[in-house]
């Protein structure tokens, strides 16, 4: 099994998902007392949100890529950037380290053509909806990539720093947020990114009527696929 590293904390609550899931997934896929081989490190995540709001990107990427040399050198063989957001610096923390990065993009959009999707709505932080960075490594991938409206984006944005990335899980932001996803779905998307490591915790299959594609859980598995090296038996 190889040692996979996770740059986390941002935020933490998604962070704890992918933890849980690499476990139960090694556990089912080698049973026993198997768990996951894998290092982590979790930022204080209020300081990277200051540097995303300030537009720092740069700074940013010079923090996490000095994380992912720790990883590295901690013996991680895989690397996971656990926040779609902050592949927006992929490139930067990619060259810092000898260790294949796992691009979140790349998995979803296998998963996508998995499903045999090709028009997709894109839940994200504003961020990922509003900038080049995700869409652009999707559309490559041969995919149609829709965003929600000024209103919806606003919403969504704020769902995930003001509740989501604070572990609160609310019922009125789930049925606010199942709405933009029925008017993107009136619109033609016949799939649902949940572009952001956290929305999966708010919204899930029932949430929407066409199939929805949690990037934390598919992230996740294809860095089980990779340190098993074997295909997704679940
Ligand atoms: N976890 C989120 C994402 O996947 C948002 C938090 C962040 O900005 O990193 O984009």
């Amino acid at each position: 099994m190889k040692r996979i590293g996770l740059l986390g904390g941002m935020s933490w609550e998604s962070t704890a998902l992918y933890y849980r899931l690499l476990n139960e997934g090694v556990a089912a896929r080698l049973g026993g007392l198997h768990s996951a081989d894998c290092v982590l490190v979790s930022v204080d995540f209020a300081a990277i949100a200051e540097l995303q709001a300030a537009g720092r990107w740069d700074e940013a990427g010079r923090v996490l890529a000095g994380e992912a040399r720790l990883l590295e050198a901690a013996g991680a063989e895989v690397l996971l950037v656990c926040s779609n957001t902050m592949h927006k610096v992929a490139d930067q923390v990619e060259a810092a380290v000898d260790i294949p990065l796992l691009h979140i993009a790349d998995t979803t959009a296998t998963a996508a053509e998995g499903a045999g999707l090709s028009r997709v709505a894109l839940l994200a932080t504003a961020y990922t909806m509003e900038q080049t960075f995700l869409r652009d490594r999707l559309t490559a991938h041969g995919l149609e990539v829709v965003v929600p409206d000024a209103a919806g984006r606003a919403l969504v944005h704020r769902v995930i720093y003001e509740e989501l990335c604070r572990g609160v899980v609310d019922d009125t932001s789930r049925r606010r947020v199942s709405d933009v996803i029925a008017d993107l779905v009136a619109d033609g998307a016949d799939g649902v990114i949940l572009g952001c490591t956290e929305i999966e915790l708010l919204i899930g299959p029932d949430d929407s009527p066409v199939p929805v594609l949690p990037t934390t859980r598919i992230h996740a598995t294809a860095a089980l696929d990779v340190a098993l090296g074997h295909p997704v038996s679940s």
